[in-house]
């Protein structure tokens, strides 16, 4: 496509074709007569395009600006010296590229080095990792991080902001088998994939049994969620997918592991059982690459393989008691939303937020309380803006953040407190989980910055084109207009591999 573009050879034994874009939504790749935007240029129009749409959904915004970004293409002049490595390579089997996003629930980075993963290595091998993991959306918690990783929304804007809520407005409660549209804010992948005529199939994930625009979750594409289901029998019917008419096969789809999760929940991070869990992933994940190569079609698909959010032990000497606080504020159970690790308080109207936090922050820090320093509360719009966890209503008015193993709970009980959580801010190590981009679109053997998870929606729907340098990144919060100068973009260097990353 672009002879100008000259893709560099990467250290693996397998020789790169020319150019050729295999994306799921391919908009405009062969773009090489288009003059490259100056910066300025493009900056003020990204910012008209921002500004003018922010009131409409978040998922339009980030569409149009893939639309905009990939019918540009830029003069290799302002690529630095350093090799790029590649772009997509050619399906050899499929006549239209697949994307097969995977999760692993829980699979906190590191665990992949717990014991022998050979296939979970091969993708790494061959593929792009993100070398120290991928970055969870705050709180790090299951229902939120799978939503932001389909839409590319934070949680205050998909609305799916806990695990658990209640929405203020209707009394309404938010549960995980809530699948009313009115809950499911933003547009996910699938709905995307439907709305361009194509077909998406989801072996469950968190929100993809909600009938909502134009995805009615179809009976032969859409599996209604039920934990029973053992591992081989998912991965057996993604495969069959594969078995039928060409133009059958739907262009994305998406696998769902409990594991290790379930386990990290009961024993932490550190035991021999996490272990096993893991081992059977990565036996899950040979299942999968043998039945693809069986079926010729391993080379061809494009396998995101992710987590939610990590997992870190935590044990009953790192409690902090709520009524503990008693002498400087009562704080009832039924003010408070949710514990541990995300303390979510709405106090009853006639009580001031401000006030109670104000109060709850005196006595955490009086020294008085058992392991009050390591929690400590804000009113939402005063928590750190890096955690885009401010703007929905549906987020109570005080929030307490916790410091890395600690938790919260009402009172003392004895029961026994060890085992793991995960719902932390997601600045904590821990809390990351795994990336790794393996098939036609990503390069060899590359290593890649860690980067948020809602960032994989755009890679999933844009052509790979890189942008231009110092292209804008225009961050998808109407709260706050944040655009960031970069040289490249995430996906620049997730699909390019830059070599200096
Ligand atoms: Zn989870």
């Amino acid at each position: 496509m672009d002879s100008a573009i000259k893709p560099t050879p990467i250290p693996t034994e397998e020789e790169d074709p020319p150019n050729q874009t295999t994306a799921l939504l391919s908009f405009n790749t062969d773009s090489s007569s288009t003059p490259p935007s100056k910066p300025t240029t493009t900056t003020l129009l990204l910012i008209f395009l921002f500004i003018t749409t922010c009131v409409s959904l978040f998922a339009a915004i980030g569409f149009a600006f893939l639309f905009f970004s990939s019918a540009k293409s830029q003069s290799p002049s302002n690529q630095t010296s350093e090799p790029i490595a590649q772009f997509a390579r050619p399906l050899t089997k499929l006549n239209h590229p697949v994307v097969l996003l995977i999760s692993s629930d829980g699979f906190r980075f590191g665990y992949q080095f717990k014991t022998p993963t050979p296939n979970i290595g091969r993708l790494i091998d061959n593929g792009t990792e993100a070398e120290r993991g991928l970055i969870p959306v705050f709180p790090t918690l299951t229902f939120p991080n799978h939503y932001s990783i389909v839409t590319g929304l934070y949680p205050a804007h998909h609305g799916i902001v806990n695990n658990y809520f209640v929405d203020p407005h209707t009394g309404e409660t938010f549960y995980m088998g809530s699948h009313d549209p009115k809950w499911w804010l933003g547009e996910p992948l699938w709905e995307t994939v439907v709305n361009h005529g194509l077909k998406a199939a989801t072996y469950f994930w968190p929100g993809s049994e909600v009938n909502k625009g134009s995805w009615t979750c179809p009976l032969n594409f859409c599996r209604h969620y039920n934990g029973s289901v053992p591992f081989e029998e998912r991965v057996d019917t993604v495969l069959q997918y594969f078995d039928l008419p060409s133009s059958e096969i739907p262009v994305f789809m998406t696998l769902y592991f409990e594991d290790p999760d379930q386990q990290g929940h009961h024993v932490g991070a550190d035991d021999p059982e996490i272990t096993e869990a893991v081992a059977r992933i990565d036996r899950m994940i040979g299942r999968l690459i043998e039945g693809l190569e069986k079926r010729g079609v391993f080379e061809d698909v494009n396998i995101i393989m992710v987590g939610d959010h990590g997992m870190v032990g935590t044990c009953d000497k790192k409690l902090i008691i709520l009524d503990d606080l008693a002498p400087w504020i009562e704080i009832p159970q039924n003010w408070v939303y949710s514990y541990s690790p995300l303390l979510a308080i709405r106090p009853p109207p006639g009580f001031s937020p401000s006030d109670v936090a104000m109060k709850m922050n005196e006595g955490l820090k009086s020294g008085k309380i058992e392991n009050g320093k390591y929690l400590k509360v804000y009113l939402k719009e005063e928590l750190p803006s890096r955690l885009h966890y401010m703007a929905s209503d549906r987020i109570p008015p005080i929030i307490g953040l916790l410091e890395e193993g600690f938790k919260v709970e009402q009172k003392r009980l004895k029961k026994k407190e060890c085992g793991g959580a995960h719902g932390y801010d997601n600045a904590i190590f821990s809390m990351r989980s795994i990336f790794i981009g393996h098939g036609p679109q990503f390069a060899r053997g590359r290593k890649v910055p860690s980067f948020e998870n809602v960032q994989i929606y755009n890679l999933v729907t844009s052509s790979g084109v890189p942008m231009s340098k110092s292209i804008v990144l225009v961050e998808a919060t109407c709260s706050y207009l944040v655009i960031y100068e970069l040289e490249y973009t995430m996906l620049d260097i997730i699909y390019r591999g830059f070599a200096e990353w």
